[in-house]
């Protein structure tokens, strides 16, 4: 018989995948590795369980305590199942602006969630940070994972997403690009990869246009789960050696073709990812083999990034009188018609 004994041993071990028709004209292999498998449905799932092994190690996180963290993506999926399994209970702390889909799905794991206003100062006590940090405080047996400053976030990457990608390449990886978020992946699988092949892999960060990461100032953008306005403590600013911006629009319409020309329905930062992926690749040789991370799925964008009328919206599909992103959100805070 072969099984595992809990869906908290399925993470990580995630499969790689060549990308087929969107590097068409490209001359190297350019292969993806896919997040999705994880049992939560990203990259996440290896965070929230190497966070949590180290609270119970250090004593931070007691039998029958509450993991509090300020999210309501994909990392609060992954704090959700690894917590159920060992009878921790979960409060998430989001923003009003978050889908009800998302808040949905962490309940359906079992979490509590708290909904807070997104149009108050990050100062006034009903504020999702105010919130978060009085949730500490008053919750017996409370821990705060922090992904932004914890060190186990990178390091989860360097003990797994690094060695697994140094052997399905067999070391023949010359490239690695990921998006950026906390900065985690890049920060970890990075630094493996650079000692694993003594320097020789180049590691390429990709940003949504605005971030930080690439030198923005923090303008709005809308793809999800990767990009900041400032510089998070997990993210190490000596592993990567370039960063690539792309804009919301190519980020979506690259989305869009993952999963119509390769069969891979997954998130906007993936198709960010991948189209700076194919940027990279344009310069390089039949010798050379990129590998650009998928971080998660796709449906949690059905109503987005796959609908017509949304990308329609925001001029991202070629349709006379399509609005920037800028006007879109000027028209829903009402200073536009
Ligand atoms: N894409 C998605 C959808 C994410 O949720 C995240 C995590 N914030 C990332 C990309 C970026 O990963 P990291 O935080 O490790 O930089």
């Amino acid at each position: 018989m072969e099984y595992a004994d809990s869906v908290v041993d399925l993470i990580g071990g995630t499969p790689l995948v060549r990308l087929r028709t969107v590097t068409e004209g490209l001359a190297p292999l350019v292969l993806a590795k896919v997040e999705y498998f994880n049992p939560g449905g990203s990259v996440k799932d290896r965070i929230a369980v190497r966070m949590v092994d180290a609270a119970e190690a250090s004593g931070a996180l007691q039998p029958g305590g509450t993991i509090v963290e300020p999210t309501s993506g994909n990392t609060g999926v992954g704090l959700a199942i690894v917590a159920q399994q060992r009878g921790y209970s979960c409060v998430f702390v989001c923003p009003d602006k978050v889908s009800q889909d998302k808040v949905n799905t962490l309940r359906a794991y079992g979490a509590e969630v708290v909904v807070c206003p997104t149009a108050v100062a990050p100062e006034d006590p009903r504020s999702y940070y105010s919130v978060s940090d009085r949730l500490v405080r008053e919750r017996p047996g409370a821990w705060k994972p922090d992904q932004y400053a914890n060190p186990e976030n990178p390091a989860s990457h360097y003990h797994s997403t690094g060695p697994e990608l140094w052997e399905q390449t067999a070391g023949r990886i010359t490239h690695f690009v990921t998006g950026v978020g906390t900065g985690g992946t890049i920060s970890g699988t990075g630094r493996y990869l650079k000692e694993a092949s003594g320097g020789r892999v180049r590691v390429v960060g990709v940003d949504p246009e605005g971030s930080v990461y690439s030198g923005g100032d923090g303008r709005p953008y809308l793809v999800e789960g990767v990009g900041e306005d400032f510089w998070p403590e997990a993210y190490d600013k000596g592993v990567a050696d370039e960063i690539v911006a792309v804009s919301d629009r190519d980020s979506f319409v690259m989305t869009r073709r993952l999963a119509r020309e390769e069969g891979l329905l997954v998130g906007g930062s993936c198709g960010m990812a991948v189209a700076g992926a194919l940027r990279v690749a344009e310069r390089l040789g039949p010798d050379d083999v990129v590998v650009v991370l998928l971080p998660d799925g796709g449906r949690g964008y059905l109503s987005k990034i796959f609908n017509d009328e949304w990308m329609a919206d925001y001029g991202f599909l070629s349709r006379p009188g399509g609005a920037t992103v800028g006007d879109v959100l000027a028209r829903k805070e009402g200073s536009l018609p």
